[in-house]
């Protein structure tokens, strides 16, 4: 299987915003210039396969044959033991056309009713990730990850997407529409997929692990600042620039705060970060190129 190289671009192909953000954030350590099959304006191929394997294959060759770039897809959703499964790989459509997952959630709960499942202990379920990155040549690889748990309710907690409110972790009694990003992504089904991803197809194998880089990461930060796309996105920037000051404070360029705002100031109306329609992104380059 060829190896991915920092830096190369990559489409992340999902339609789907809070998809693309979460695989996003999990690439962006690794330096790729991630582009969304949207922003490509690639359509959106219809999911026929019977499974989250085949799902994920049709969507990565999709991608990568439509972009003649490599491409990374994910195929998810929720299973729910006492349902047989369901609704499996018709998680999203369980939303409706318009994609409404207090409907989706309520058709979960309605279904385990009538099934007499939710008078005992709570329904036992699990997010399961399948992703599959192809290559425009049709090679392909799949890896997966779950993560197991109860059901909840009514939802609780507005973060996260989908069936979010309605999941607690084994281990843990808040949902993940109740944690904060960060702590879904540390047990998440997705990051567990993408950590299979990672061993096989980003490490080097004769030499050890990719060593971890020292001192600033400026093309990950650079990635990740050409390519963010919400609020949330700038917010978990920002944290990264934070995070970075704190631990190479003597490579940032400004010395002092007026000097950072000086510098703020001068790449804000600087020809590099100029922008027709300004984006979340726009600032987030103006902040990294007043560090450096
Ligand atoms: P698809 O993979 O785009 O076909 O859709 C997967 C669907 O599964 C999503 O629309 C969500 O409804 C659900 N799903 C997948 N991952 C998560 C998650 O992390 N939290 C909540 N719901 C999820």
């Amino acid at each position: 299987m060829k190896q991915l190289e920092p830096g190369s671009r990559l489409v992340v192909a999902s339609h789907n915003p809070g998809k693309v953000w979460e695989i996003k954030q999990l690439i962006a350590p690794y330096g790729f210039d991630a582009v969304s099959a949207g922003d490509l304006g690639l359509p959106e191929p219809e999911e026929t396969e019977s499974s989250f394997d085949g799902n994920a294959r049709l969507k990565a060759l999709a991608a990568a044959q439509g972009s003649g770039l490599p491409a990374l897809a994910d195929d998810s959703g929720l299973e729910v033991d006492a349902l047989g499964g369901a609704p499996g790989i018709y998680s999203a459509r369980w939303a409706g056309p318009g994609k409404d997952f207090e409907l989706a959630m309520q058709c979960v709960h309605d279904a385990l009713i009538e099934k007499g499942a939710w008078d005992g202990l709570p329904p036992r379920a699990n997010f399961i990730s399948v992703l599959c990155l192809a290559w425009p040549t049709g090679e392909h690889r799949i890896f997966e990850g779950r993560v197991y748990g109860t059901l909840r309710w009514p939802p609780r907690g507005g973060n996260g997407f989908g069936y979010d409110p309605i999941f607690v972790p084994d281990g843990e009694t808040r949902t993940f529409g109740e944690m904060e990003p960060a702590e879904k992504y540390a047990m998440s089904h997705r990051t567990r997929a993408f950590e299979a991803f990672r061993r096989h197809c980003l490490e080097k194998t004769d030499t050890g692990a990719a060593a971890p880089k020292t001192g600033r990461d400026l093309e990950a930060l650079d990635a990740a600042a050409r390519n963010l796309s919400t609020q949330a996105e700038l917010a978990r920037f920002i944290a990264s620039l934070r995070e970075d000051f704190a631990n190479n404070e003597s490579a940032w360029k400004p010395r002092d705060l007026a000097a950072f705002l000086q510098a703020l100031e001068t790449a804000a109306a600087s020809a590099e970060v100029a922008d027709a329609e300004p984006r979340w992104r726009t600032l987030a380059r103006a902040l990294l190129a007043a560090s450096r």
